[in-house]
């Protein structure tokens, strides 16, 4: 990292981003204190001769120009770690490794495409990834998913860094100036959190502070995505803003929409590309549609042609625990979407499939689960896992067939005696998976197990 040379820096949280930073640091000439509540990150620190320091006590800040703050730490809401709250009160600037990561940009930057949004980040910044990597660039995939972006050695000029980023990272970094931004959707529970768009605006406000060729892709089929759409746009026809949606567009501007499995793009109210989505084994269900639509988006943005990215999105695989197909067995279908752990990823797994025998349950969340009912008519039946499976079963109501299993092997050896061909059995518990695993990768990795161990 360029641009602290002989100056002091601290480092709040020390796992891996907190330590790659400090690294980075380091390289870059800074003196960098180190500091984690937790003694095995101090101790990490220390190995690597750092130089450690309680940022909380008084005095501790004097000189540090700014804190690195990792992103498991809290710097707002429910409360602002102390050593922040003193930052503050010293005048030191607070910033993440993606604000640094763009500060330390130099003319010979790589292009940056970072990936906000409720639901849908993981998908969107992995196919664009695989997109981007079958058309022959050199991308680097890191924020959230896949490594720390001061992780990523030295990325030349022709490469592309994609960035999946949740908005407390976007919230947090000083410095934010991708070239693409793309606004996946907004959903309800994001809204609680943090109280109207958060993180978003700060985003919005930087992708155009420094003007260049920025592009913004924006999901418009929530109110808020269309606010923001409006807001960065400046004439009715303009090629900064494509609008994803898989609900009806119209209108002159760019924009990329998937009805009924068929993706299109419209350009100055005219069609120049459609692509058929339905069979396309590694993007089940209208979400990974829209998702489908928004990675499109950016592509094109980054210059890529139609054909080229068509290509690539027939041949995603897909990430694992999200809609992840996983075997094949006498007709019937095993799909993996472990990762569906609210009610509102599970309901967009329900709408993906036809005649599902579906394992859910789990610990659940708070809102109950009435919201799934609407999708029972894809279910064949219902197979409860779960510490409180009973209670799970009486939450579902009467709408589907239940069967109590409360273990995976149970019920996937249940739910594949039953299947008939044609039938798809997936897991999508529309519950946390606490209760029973340590996460839900070890969930869906027990249910891959189970399949994998049927006779
Ligand atoms: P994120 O990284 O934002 O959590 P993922 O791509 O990992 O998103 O998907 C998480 C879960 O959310 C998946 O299991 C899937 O069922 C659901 N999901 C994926 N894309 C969308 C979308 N565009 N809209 C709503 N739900 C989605």
């Amino acid at each position: 990292v360029h641009g602290f040379k002989g100056e002091t820096v601290a480092v709040l949280g020390l796992g891996r981003s907190g330590m790659t930073a400090a690294r980075a640091l380091r390289e870059g000439g800074a003196t960098v204190l180190a500091w984690d509540d937790g003694a095995k990150g101090r101790d990490a620190a220390e190995a690597e001769g750092f130089e450690v320091r309680d940022l909380t006590r008084s005095g501790a800040l004097e000189g540090v120009i700014t804190m690195i703050v990792s992103p498991g730490i809290p710097h707002l809401y429910p409360a602002p770690h102390p050593a922040i709250r003193a930052a503050w009160d010293a005048g030191v600037a607070v910033d993440n490794d993606i604000g640094l990561f763009f500060r330390s940009l130099g003319y010979d930057a790589p292009r940056t495409v970072c990936i906000t949004g409720s639901n849908g980040k993981s998908t969107t910044s992995a196919l664009l990834h695989h997109i981007l990597t079958a058309a022959g660039k050199t991308a680097h995939l890191a924020g959230n998913i896949g490594r720390g972006v001061l992780d990523i050695d030295m990325p030349g000029e022709d490469d592309v860094v994609v960035l999946e980023l949740s908005s407390y990272q976007t919230e947090l970094a000083r410095s934010l100036t991708p070239d693409i931004c793309v606004f996946t959707n907004l959903s309800p529970d994001h809204l609680d959190r943090h109280a109207g768009l958060g993180g978003y605006f700060a985003a919005k406000r930087r992708l155009f502070a420094e003007g260049g060729p920025d592009r913004a892709v924006i999901g418009v089929d929530e109110d808020e995505g269309r606010f923001l759409a409006n807001q960065l746009q400046e004439a009715p026809v303009d090629d900064r803003v494509i609008r994803v949606s898989i609900g009806k567009l119209t209108g002159p501007g760019w924009q990329v929409t998937a009805k009924k499995g068929w993706l299109a793009e419209h350009r100055k109210g005219r069609q120049v590309a459609s692509v058929d989505l339905r069979d396309i084994p590694g993007l089940p269900g209208r979400h990974n549609h829209q998702n489908a639509c928004a990675a499109w988006a950016a592509a094109r943005a980054l210059g890529l042609g139609p054909r080229e990215i068509e290509a690539a999105l027939r041949s995603y695989p897909g990430l694992p625990h999200r809609s992840q197909r996983i075997a094949e067995r006498g007709g019937v279908i095993f799909v993996n979407d472990s990762k569906a752990t609210n009610v509102d990823a599970a309901s967009q797994a329900l709408q993906a499939f036809r005649k599902i025998r579906w394992i859910c349950g789990g610990l659940e969340k708070d809102g109950g689960l009435h919201a799934l009912q609407p999708h029972f008519e894809n279910v064949a039946k219902a197979y409860v896992i779960g510490r409180e499976a009973d209670a799970f079963a009486l939450d579902l109501g009467s709408g589907v067939e239940i069967e109590i299993c409360t273990d995976m092997a149970t019920a996937v050896s249940r739910a594949a005696a039953e299947a008939q061909p044609g039938d798809v059995v997936l897991l999508a518990p529309a519950a946390a998976s606490f209760d029973q695993y340590d996460n839900f990768e070890r969930r869906g990795e027990d249910f891959i197990a189970c399949v994998a161990a049927l006779d």
